[in-house]
């Protein structure tokens, strides 16, 4: 069902409130990476270009204890938030209360105003009481009664269901939109696993098979083939009876490899050869072997072969989706697999290229080609989820259109 945008709410005049993702490294009292408060410029641009008044509500970190507060402020965001869109930014210290409600009420068209980290909230009188993380009906309600309209941008917790998203949005109904973000992820992701040009190829990788089982067992009724590569890959070359070495295996889940191998077919795409470390180390003694790997030697990346195999079946795709790293990347002489898959990806210019995850993410980054593809989606969790063909709490609670 199609969701509700930014632009088909009234703004001129209202109260607008908008949870964004401001969750952005801070050190010392100023912002590292800003990637996340440009990202929602467009939205918060749109909303006081149209005479809104922009009532901002991110969370930052994990707040478990009192001592936890100072550090996670969001005061250094509203000082960069203020330099990247050149005008005053008002920063409310506190979550509830008077200063809160006298701030909002003080405001004019255009104006921009930032809430203290949602979950502080998640601390009172030094209990952990979780009101946030929690959805604590009352607050979602509270802070609800602060605007007019409310507007979620923030894709990278739409897997959870906190008060700042599915609370605010349940106790305004009718009038809870997604933001230009949100309505990018929904639009590239949805299209992908619901409604993709074939051929449809997934690449998945990472440490383990344990936390991408939802998305191989959705992916498999939805993909052409599904590529695997990283170290989730031995556990199924384990239930494939290959040899693994040291190599990591979740001994767990060598039935439910099993289980997946039987139904895939000759869907699912395994490495041929690997690239072999006698530690882990990026200076560990290093070999590339096909199939079976010796005791005492564990596989880091993938070989030259599995690359070669994987470009071929990417080569005909019509979309692409890509979760995990081939390797071992932080470690520069195991990025390889990685690297090459990420550079690969930049060539399909008339392929739809969805990269979700921090590591392949951060791997397409580095080599530059991000901009060639198509959607680099901003939460790993949340894309996860949509993946796994699950719904996303913080999308289902936006209104319909
Ligand atoms: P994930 O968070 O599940 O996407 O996993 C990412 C992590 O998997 C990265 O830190 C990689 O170093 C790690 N990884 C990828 N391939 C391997 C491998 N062959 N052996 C051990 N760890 C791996």
């Amino acid at each position: 069902m199609a969701k509700l945008t930014v632009e088909d709410l009234p703004l001129e005049g209202k109260k607008v409130l908008m949870r964004v993702d401001f969750n952005v490294p801070i050190k010392d009292g100023v912002v590292g990476d800003d990637n996340r408060i440009v990202a929602a410029l467009p939205t918060i641009k749109y909303v006081i270009d149209h005479g809104g008044r922009a009532i901002l509500f991110s969370h930052l970190g994990r707040i478990k204890k009192e001592e936890d507060k100072p550090g996670l402020s969001l005061r250094p965001v509203a000082e960069r938030l203020s330099n990247l869109l050149n005008k005053p930014v008002t920063f409310v210290p506190v979550t509830e209360g008077k200063q809160l409600e006298d701030a909002i009420d003080n405001m004019k068209n255009g104006d921009v105003l930032l809430v203290q980290n949602t979950r502080y909230e998640d601390v009172k009188d030094g209990e952990y009481v979780k009101r946030e993380s929690g959805n604590d009906p009352e607050l979602g309600k509270y802070w609800a009664s602060l605007g007019d309209v409310f507007v979620n941008d923030a894709f990278g917790t739409a897997h959870r269901k906190h008060a700042s998203n599915v609370g605010i949005a349940t106790n305004m109904p009718g009038k809870a939109a997604a933001g230009y973000l949100m309505e990018k992820e929904i639009k590239f992701l949805g299209d992908a696993v619901d409604n993709p040009e074939r051929p449809f190829v997934a690449i998945l990788g990472g440490a383990k098979v344990s936390d991408k089982i939802g998305v191989i067992d959705n992916l498999l009724d939805k993909a052409d083939k599904i590529i695997i590569g990283g170290g989730m890959a031995y556990t199924f070359y384990a239930a494939k009876g290959i040899k693994v070495g040291n190599s990591l295996v979740e001994k767990d889940k060598i039935d439910v490899a099993k289980q997946i191998l039987d139904k895939a077919g000759d869907k699912l795409v395994l490495p041929i050869d690997n690239v072999v470390a006698d530690k882990f180390n990026n200076d560990a003694d290093t070999k590339v072997v096909e199939g079976d790997i010796d005791d005492g030697w564990m596989a880091l990346d993938i070989g030259p072969k599995s690359v070669e195999e994987f470009k071929n079946v990417l080569k005909n795709a019509k979309t692409v989706v890509w979760n995990g790293p081939m390797g071992v990347f932080e470690m520069p002489n195991f990025a390889k697999g990685t690297l090459e898959i990420g550079k690969f990806l930049g060539t399909l210019t008339d392929a739809t290229t969805i990269v979700g995850g921090g590591d392949s993410t951060a791997a397409v980054k580095e080599l530059g080609v991000a901009d060639k593809l198509t959607h680099i989606s901003t939460g790993g969790g949340a894309s996860l989820t949509y993946l796994e063909g699950n719904e996303l709490p913080g999308i289902a609670a936006i209104s319909d259109k």
